[in-house]
């Protein structure tokens, strides 16, 4: 069933007479015997169409064609597997200046203005992803059909933007305006039913039905569906205002305005606008101008371009098909679900039954969190081969030990395997802490051996560290980045270092938290003071998360074998509350009880006792460790480049996106300031704060 499903995902897309037409430009445009243009777009220069303003410009002179001839109608559509269009090209936004960005929109929206005047009708058929300007253009013709497999989304707002090329005036008139709001407020991509049943599009259909969905909107089978009972409502303002105050609310629950104003921009400006299509449409370019200046989203471009050059870190494939992971923990089972969804085979085994189909049930769960289609969720828990007597080991092209951070039963496990895997076979390991050369030692063969440390949950933290060492051989390491990369993870090569680099910048801000838990602060102050600054997570309750056992070990290992002078010395009170497992969210209760809903109970901020003020270095004491741990693995080579370092943080720890990574904030904020107020937090608190000599390196 499966792959009878994947053969007719692969049929041939139904391109109309344009199949056999030359390309022209960017396009290939051929007018079939009832005199319906078909146009398809095919960017000759992109494996995935981009919009940017040369291709509009073609498109422009395709339009003034259609003006003057007059076609029956004109049927748009991608001539890329892939899908529709994956919106604007970032790329001609960066170090453009206002006057530039408001001219080169103004143009786009002349163009598609123009489409969507045509006195013929139009329509877009969508495939595949529909993102971006690639939906502002399908939105300014007259109808649009989806495959069944089209995705489609505003992910704006993911740049600190929001649509600019007309999508906040037609999407909102088109579709039910408040799920038009929605979508663009929270860049969430939707299928194409759902799209059909906001009214985004006007029919889904299969790829095999295109040509005869296409005749039916010409001939008036696809009738305009009514305007909405909401779309009308929301012509008027105060409809509108009602509205936005609940998005402006539901927003704020989720992003400070100051941190990420788009969201609350494209309020305002439908709020504002709403009624009135010309105003929106000036109102939309002006905005945008003003976005695409801020900080914010001039980070988030950043972001964006640090995750395209971790991808391109993938040199080649991996040759990895079949993956087979040892211990199906916390960890282990994510990491084969994940390879599972992703398209690998994958067994998975353990030296106990229970663990693996614990890992299954937890899979399925994840994999419909993650995959939310009922059809990939089962083809992903087929490839999921449940192994507890380990046979995978011999057929596996990677195994991933998973099994509990203790040496010697690595060792044993290493000792059992190896002699079983197969020629080229890598074996790589999750740990989190242990030195890869200790590990490796008892190898026949450490040549094939890597660190692959994924972070918790797998899901959803981005980021794998490839961890090296000196026995490695650079196949290996190249192997193992693009089988990161394969599984859609995003890899950063370390070297083999104590925490390597996540772990090893996250401890100090942790550590530090309790130190200031021990000074008496509320914790809940902490938590909210870490959370302003951008984290997506305060550190007490992260360290809840990690767990305290964990926790603790790691810092105290960490504190060993790079000096007392580098962490605060972990509180007896942690110690105890480990030998009474109260260990976090795990147990229950940690640092904060937890309710049946898994989350923390806390005191409302404004709720905290008038004496609960805060410690003025409050937040630097919680930041700038973390800072000085990135510029240490800086200097110590742990990690060489400085956008990947970014990139590391922000995938591994989900450090501040908004403010480009750790190192970029630290530049912003000037190396002198920073140094200066390290010196002066180490002279009142200790030298856990001085600042590291790497500093001065990035001063050059
Ligand atoms: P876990 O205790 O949840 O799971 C370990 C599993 O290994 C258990 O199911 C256990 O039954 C199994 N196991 C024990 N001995 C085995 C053996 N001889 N053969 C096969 N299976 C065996 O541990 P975890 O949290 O998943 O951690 C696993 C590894 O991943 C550790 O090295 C840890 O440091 C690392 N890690 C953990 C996290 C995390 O947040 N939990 C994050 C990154 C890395």
């Amino acid at each position: 069933m499966g792959r009878m499903l994947k053969a007719l995902s692969e049929r041939t897309l139904e391109l109309g007479p344009a199949r056999f037409a030359e390309p022209s430009g960017h396009f290939k445009v051929a007018t079939d015997d009832n005199g319906i243009v078909w146009m398809v777009l095919d960017r000759s220069d992109k494996s995935v169409n981009t919009i940017d303003r040369p291709m509009l410009e073609e498109l422009a002179i395709h339009i003034a064609r259609f003006e003057t001839e007059k076609p029956a109608a004109v049927v748009l559509r991608s001539g890329k597997r892939a899908g529709f269009a994956a919106g604007a090209d970032i790329n001609q936004f960066v170090g453009a200046s206002t006057a530039d960005i408001k001219a080169a929109l103004t143009q786009g929206h002349e163009v598609l203005d123009r489409l969507a005047a045509l006195p013929c009708r139009t329509v877009a058929v969508i495939h595949g992803h529909c993102l971006g300007a690639g939906l502002e253009l399908a939105l300014a013709c007259d109808r649009r059909i989806a495959v069944a497999n089209a995705s489609l989304g505003f992910p704006e707002v993911m740049l600190g933007l929001h649509p600019g090329l007309g999508g906040t005036v037609r999407a909102p008139a088109v579709a039910d305006p408040v799920e038009a709001m929605t979508m663009m407020l929270t860049g969430r991509a939707m299928p194409a039913k759902r799209a059909k049943s906001v009214g985004l599009v006007d029919a889904v259909v299969e790829e095999r039905h295109v040509a005869s969905a296409v005749e039916a909107a010409f001939y008036g089978d696809l009738r305009k569906k009514p305007q909405s009972f909401a779309g009308k409502a929301m012509a008027f303002k105060p409809a509108r205002s009602f509205a936005a105050r609940m998005m402006r609310k539901k927003t704020a629950e989720k992003v400070k305005e100051e941190h990420y104003p788009a969201p609350f921009r494209l309020i305002d400006l439908w709020e504002e606008n709403g009624g009135d299509p010309k105003a929106m449409q000036k109102a939309e370019i002006d905005s945008f101008a003003r976005l695409i200046e801020s900080e914010t989203s001039k980070n988030l471009v950043r972001v964006f371009f640090l995750r395209e050059k971790m991808k391109s870190l993938k040199e080649g494939a991996s040759g990895v098909s079949h993956l087979h992971v040892i211990g199906a923990g916390a960890m282990g089972g994510e990491i084969a679900a994940w390879a599972a969804a992703q398209g690998f085979l994958v067994t998975l085994g353990d030296i106990k039954v229970e663990p693996i189909g614990k890992a299954i049930g937890k899979a399925t769960k994840m994999l419909e969190r993650a995959l939310k289609d009922p059809l990939k969720v089962r083809d992903a828990l087929d490839r999921l081969i449940p192994d507890p007597d380990g046979l995978g080991v011999a057929h596996a092209d990677l195994v991933i030990e998973a099994a509990p951070e203790k040496i010697a039963l690595k060792h044993k496990i290493y000792a059992e395997i190896e002699p079983k895997l197969k020629d080229g076979a890598l074996l790589a390991t999750n740990t989190s802490a242990l030195p890869l050369a200790d590990l490796a030692s008892g190898l026949k063969d450490p040549s094939r051996f890597v660190g692959l440390h994924f972070f918790n949950p797998v899901s959803r933290m981005q980021l794998v560290e490839i961890v090296r060492h000196d026995a490695i051989a650079p196949e290996t390491e190249r192997r193992a980045t693009a089988f990161a990369a394969e599984i859609s993870r995003l890899p950063a090569p370390v070297a083999s270092a104590p925490g390597f680099l996540v772990n090893r910048a996250l401890t100090p801000y942790m550590a530090e938290a309790l130190v200031l838990l021990d000074e008496g602060l509320p914790k809940e102050r902490i938590d909210q003071r870490a959370e302003e600054f951008g984290m997506p997570m305060g550190p007490i309750e992260l360290t809840d998360q990690v767990g305290l056992d964990i926790a603790l070990d790691v810092a105290t290992s960490l504190r060993e074998r790079l000096g007392e002078n580098t962490l605060p010395a972990a509180p007896g009170w942690l110690t105890k509350m480990v030998e009474e497992k109260r260990l976090g969210r795990k147990t229950g209760r940690g640092l904060y009880d937890y309710g049946e809903d898994g989350k923390p109970k806390k005191v409302a901020t404004d709720a905290l006792p008038d004496d609960a003020k805060d410690d003025q270095d409050l937040i630097d004491r919680l930041i700038l460790p973390m800072l000085n741990a990135v510029v240490a693995c800086l200097d110590e080579g742990v990690i060489t480049d400085e956008e990947i370092t970014d990139g590391a943080m922000i995938f591994g720890t989900g450090f501040a996106p908004f403010r480009g990574g750790p190192v970029h904030y630290a530049r912003q904020r000037g190396i002198d300031a920073i140094v200066t107020r390290m010196q002066e937090l180490a002279a009142k608190h200790g030298p856990r704060f001085s600042p590291h000599p790497g500093w001065e390196r990035l001063k050059g």
